[in-house]
């Protein structure tokens, strides 16, 4: 990808899965990487798996003062940012009506209001210097409605709209935009899903497999690049096709 080389990435939720095939991804595009988990375990061994990561930092992106501190931690690394994954997440499986009042704020708690707390972080230091770009993650559960993660879908969903209101406010200097990938084959995944429900996940998907954590890192450096310079305020769909004919809500 262009203009990668150098860049100063930062990415939440960095430990494992996604956000570690993206930060594998960024240095190998050449650019300099710092991890955020709340997993002290996980980061340590990315440290080890990884070792030209520029650093990484232990917080929960839930919690708005740990998030600042987070970003003294950083700036103490890269002075500026060029490049936010805001990628930490969790998800919830349960029905609508057994899902109690601190499960909900839970979820909310971290793929919403965490997603806000860095990006804002990250867009003061951005425009600061006059450039950056933010991404968000989303999910396809943002776009359609998926039985039994109503906390994920609704979480997802405000991400979606975050994204399209920040590309608005932060234009032209920053730009920002969501990724929504389907069924991505991780952690999350296999903690909530039996083998034989991966299996009828993968008969659902056209390209006929789950998305591997790889396959949304390059999306991610595509549209961090220079190549998407003209791309801001939208939510790119990385799902093997699984949602073109409406599939999702047989999930
Ligand atoms: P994983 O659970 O494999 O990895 C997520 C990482 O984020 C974990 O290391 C986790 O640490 C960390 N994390 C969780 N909560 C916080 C927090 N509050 N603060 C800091 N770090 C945190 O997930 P995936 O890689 O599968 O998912 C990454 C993102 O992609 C999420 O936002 C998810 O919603 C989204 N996504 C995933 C899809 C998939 O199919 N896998 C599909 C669509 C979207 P810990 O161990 O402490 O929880």
């Amino acid at each position: 990808m262009r203009g990668l080389k150098d860049k100063r990435i930062f990415i939440t939720g960095g430990g494992r899965g996604i956000g570690a095939a993206t930060a594998a991804r960024f240095l190998e595009e050449g650019s300099r990487v710092v991890v955020l988990d709340s997993d002290k375990d996980a980061l340590l061994r990315i440290q080890n798996q990884m070792p030209a990561l520029a650093g990484t930092i232990c917080a929960d992106v839930s919690d708005a003062n740990a998030v600042l501190n987070a970003f003294d931690e950083l700036d103490g690394a890269f002075k500026g940012l060029d490049v936010l994954i805001n990628n930490a997440g969790i998800s919830q499986r349960k029905s609508f009506l057994e899902i109690t009042p601190e499960e909900w704020n839970k979820v909310l708690d971290v793929n919403l209001n965490g997603v806000f707390y860095v990006a804002q972080q990250a867009a003061k230091r951005m425009l600061k210097q006059g450039s950056g770009v933010i991404l968000n993650m989303g999910s396809t559960n943002a776009l359609m409605g998926y039985p039994h993660y109503t906390s994920y879908n609704s979480s997802k969903a405000g991400v979606v709209e975050l994204t399209r209101s920040m590309a608005l406010e932060l234009a032209p200097k920053i730009r920002v935009n969501a990724v929504c990938p389907g069924y991505i084959l991780t952690t999350m995944q296999e903690a909530e899903y039996t083998p034989e429900m991966l299996r009828a996940c993968e008969s659902k998907v056209p390209l006929g497999r789950l998305g591997k954590p790889e396959e949304v890192a390059a999306l991610f450096a595509f549209l961090a690049s220079e190549d998407a310079d003209y791309v801001t305020g939208q939510c790119f769909v990385i799902d093997g096709g699984e949602i073109a004919g409406g599939l999702a809500s047989q999930k």
